[in-house]
């Protein structure tokens, strides 16, 4: 069976304390379905990592991710953050190809080829994304634009590489506005990924992998997206930020 997961992506919000607090609410909260059952991952700003990943360390429960990285290990790159740099701090994900990384930052595919080698060398998990524009959508061209992301970015692993792998299907058009995709767009894009892995890698690697819905997902609907077949679990943002949201989403399963 495969692996539920739920990913709370905090982008640049929280001050350093603001994030222990959050945290701290997190983890007080009853009821909350255990690792067995859901893995649960928390991404917050590079500031917050190595303190939060200490704070998480008793519980075991939670896991913490990076939301991006530098390909190279290290370097003359003023500004910028390796995976072993967040392997030493206690994380082991890594986002990689965030919507907003590929439009604000123009990271493309073949940049995020580089960074999702760096992530498995360090032996971090990439929580991989990949979504099309609403014009891309409405162009009838979603799942031309989602295979390429497939294909430039993630194709050449090969299969012992590919199994360390998590995907986020994440419509560029419905994140951080309010506007989730249907359960037949979720549904249809995650069983169509699922077909592009069967058809590069095998049928075991398919249906073993996990991928996520991101996209306005929040305490209402992610019940309905997770009942889903081909869906994981989910990549959530703006909701992430509150702890009893959060806790919800993760107890939609
Ligand atoms: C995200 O940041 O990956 C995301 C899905 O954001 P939101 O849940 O706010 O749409």
């Amino acid at each position: 069976m495969r692996k539920k997961i739920v990913v709370g992506n905090w982008k640049m919000h929280k001050s350093f304390q603001e994030g222990i607090d959050l945290v701290n609410d997190i983890i007080s909260l009853e009821n909350i379905k255990p690792s067995e059952e859901v893995l649960k991952i928390i991404a917050p700003p590079f500031t917050n990592i190595a303190a939060i990943a200490n704070q998480l360390k008793s519980s075991s429960d939670f896991a913490v991710a990076a939301q991006n990285c530098h390909h190279e290990s290290s370097g003359a790159f003023t500004g910028e953050v390796s995976s072993s740099m967040i392997a030493s701090c206690g994380a082991n994900y890594v986002i990689i190809g965030h919507s907003e990384r590929r439009h604000y930052f123009g990271e493309k595919n073949e940049l995020l080829a580089k960074k999702i080698n760096s992530v498995l060398k360090e032996k971090l998990i990439p929580i991989y994304c990949v979504g099309e524009k609403l014009e891309e959508r409405n162009s009838d061209n979603h799942f031309k634009i989602v295979k390429q992301q497939l294909e430039q970015a993630l194709f050449h692993l090969l299969l012992p590489e590919i199994k360390n792998i998590i995907i986020a299907y994440e419509p560029v058009w419905a994140i951080g506005t309010g506007i989730t995709a249907t359960i037949t767009q979720a549904q249809e894009m995650h069983a169509y990924i699922r077909s592009e892995i069967n058809n590069k890698y095998s049928n075991k690697v398919a249906t073993e992998l996990p991928i996520l819905y991101g996209g306005s997902c929040n305490a209402s609907n992610a019940k309905e997206l997770f009942a889903c077949s081909d869906i994981d679990g989910g990549l959530i943002g703006g909701a992430s930020l509150k702890a009893e949201d959060f806790i919800t989403i993760i107890n939609s399963f």
